[in-house]
């Protein structure tokens, strides 16, 4: 635990140092993380949780889970699963505290009959379209409602018919007895319950009064003992309303903090967006691994830790900003980079013959997991063979100058292994090149010759008879736009989809180590990127692999530009 005297890192740290400092909720630090399951995790949520739980563990607090379920409509066990799962996935650890909104559905009824009865609560019998012409605007003030001067014994009787389920969905709310007229919309009466006959995935059919999120939210961090309620900046014109409750009914208060919201470019963030995109087929379910959402991101190979490392780095702020999604990449690319090993996979092979090797000669060349880690001497055994793959784009029938991999003539060093020669390209009838007819330096083992002679260029390459096969996915921004949210008049998001965000090649060839990959496995095909098993599509009969990242840092070279 931290002392309180602690630097703060950011701004809420800070809070809460002085806080402590004087004593406020007994030096006590208790957050939560609030989803609405209507949707799966993203990114921006994953900000919000290490936020939230890594200042309950830094100063030795406790850290709630807590579904707001209060919106049957929008809302299913399925996604309450998938949040479950995600969050632990992040480590995010609640305890045994994975609580509901719905948990506090009577006590929350119950707070509002105290209204009631204080004179602070109504029942309106507007329909919502009345309701939003009385509310007025931001220029105008509102209009009391004609319900507005019932009788407390009256509010008490509707309500408890409302509840009661005597009345359709939408004749009547209970809403706030605030001010019509004050500059802050929030304030206008409020509505604190709405009429729904829906079954709830947890009451069932309890009840037919849901509450709204402005009236559920403050009152459950109450009963929670919560001290720090943190949420993002569009909550901000709600915190009156949220202390105003609390004050009113006399009861734990809570204080609530905003911060700014996680936004990244290339991407969109909204639940609501994100379910059009699963909804309308423009990707492979929630957790396509072109999505922001975590449970994408984890069958892409993104590890938690790198997440959070994330999270972390882009800090805390109170105004709303734009992060690269290039930031994100290189720091995942700077986790992986510590411990995934390197192997050698032919994404687009071409045929090559060593015509001087001996048909039915192997050698195994051992080659080191780790070359960038100097104390890690970790290696493995690559087979060699008279018939190899390599990259089609490691060829160049008519090279410029700089091309310094190989062509007709050309001499390239075979990682790990010799140097060889294209003498003789083989064409099928259409002209296309199928096949390298090659010569090897039998002085080259081990990458240089007795004559000292210069190569210039290195190329991965796999033995074919011993190689594996798979697919392998590689993907681009879901969006060709920067900001496809803004992309001009009568343009949606949709709009900028990118058509090749994916890319499947089929008939890659692997070397022999990667058949016994488990989904667990991170690697670094040389010079492709770092790779793992697709969770969802592989299969030892069909091995799939997906680009987690390229090794290509667009990040580091705009930080040097810039
Ligand atoms: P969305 O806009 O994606 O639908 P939401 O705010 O409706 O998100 P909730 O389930 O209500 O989704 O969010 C739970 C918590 O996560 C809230 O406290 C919310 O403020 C926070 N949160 C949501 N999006 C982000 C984000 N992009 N960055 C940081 N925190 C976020
Ligand atoms: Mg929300």
């Amino acid at each position: 635990m931290n002392e309180t005297t602690s630097s703060s890192a950011n701004f809420i740290q800070a809070i809460i140092d002085v806080d402590n400092r004087n004593g406020r909720y007994d030096k006590r630090v208790h957050t939560r993380f609030p989803p609405e399951p209507n949707g799966f995790l993203h990114i921006g949520h994953a900000k919000s949780i290490y936020l939230n739980y890594g200042l309950a563990e830094q100063f030795g607090g406790k850290f709630n889970l807590r579904f707001d379920d209060t919106n049957p409509l929008k809302e299913e066990q399925e996604y309450i699963d998938a949040i479950i799962e995600d969050i632990g996935w992040l480590g995010a650890d609640w305890e045994d505290r994975l609580l509901f909104a719905s948990d506090y559905f009577e006590q929350l009824y119950v707070y509002a009959v105290d209204l009631i009865k204080k004179g602070l609560a109504y029942v309106d019998d507007l329909s919502a379209d009345e309701i939003r012409q009385y509310r007025g605007t931001l220029t105008e003030p509102g209009r009391n409602s004609p319900y507005r001067g019932r009788t407390i014994e009256e509010n008490l009787d509707l309500f408890e018919r409302m509840k009661a389920g005597e009345f359709p969905d939408g004749v009547r709310v209970l809403r706030a007895k605030i001010d019509m007229s004050s500059p802050n919309i929030n304030f206008r009466d409020p509505i604190m319950y709405r009429i729904l006959h829906a079954a709830h995935p947890r009451t069932g059919d309890d009840w037919c009064i849901y509450p709204m999120y402005d009236w559920a939210h403050g009152q459950s961090d109450s009963i929670e003992g919560i001290t720090h309620s943190i949420c993002t900046l569009e909550f901000e014109d709600h915190r009156p309303l949220y202390d105003w409750f609390l004050e009113k009914l006399d009861i734990y208060r809570p204080r609530q903090i905003e911060f700014a919201r996680l936004k990244l470019n290339y991407t969109v963030m909204s639940k609501r967006k994100l379910l059009r995109l699963v909804n309308a087929g423009y990707v492979d379910g929630w957790d396509d691994p072109r999505m922001p959402t975590l449970s994408a991101l984890r069958r892409r190979g993104y590890r938690p830790d790198a997440i959070r490392k994330f999270t972390e780095l882009v800090g805390v702020a109170k105004s709303n900003s734009v992060v690269e999604l290039s930031y994100l990449e290189h720091t995942v690319r700077d986790d992986l980079n510590q411990f995934a090993p390197r192997a050698m996979a032919v994404l687009q092979p071409i045929r090559v013959t060593v015509e001087n090797y001996p048909e039915n000669q192997l050698e195994e060349f051992e080659v080191p997991n780790y070359p960038q880690d100097k104390e890690n001497k970790e290696t493995r055994v690559v087979p060699f063979s008279r018939e190899l793959f390599i990259e089609q784009e490691d060829f160049m029938e008519d090279p410029p100058k700089k091309f310094f991999r190989l062509a007709p003539g050309r001499e390239v060093r075979l990682l790990g292994a010799y140097y060889v020669t294209c003498n003789e390209v083989v064409k099928d009838e259409a002209g296309n090149v199928v096949e390298l007819s090659c010569t090897y330096d039998p002085e080259s083992r081990g990458g240089s010759t007795p004559d000292g002679r210069k190569v210039k260029g290195t190329i991965h390459w796999v033995s074919a008879p011993h190689a594996v096969q798979a697919d392998v996915r590689l993907y681009d921004t879901l969006f060709t736009q920067e900001f496809p949210e803004a992309g001009g008049e009568g343009t949606d998001f949709t709009d900028f989809i990118n058509p090749n965000s994916l890319r499947i090649l089929t008939g890659c060839q692997l070397e022999p180590s990667l058949a016994d990959a488990t989904v667990d496995d991170r690697y670094q095909f040389m010079r492709q990127g770092y790779f793992c098993l697709d969770p969802v599509d592989s299969s030892p009969e069909r091995l799939v692999f997906n680009r987690t990242v390229t090794l290509r840092d667009t990040w580091t070279k705009i930080q040097k530009k810039g």
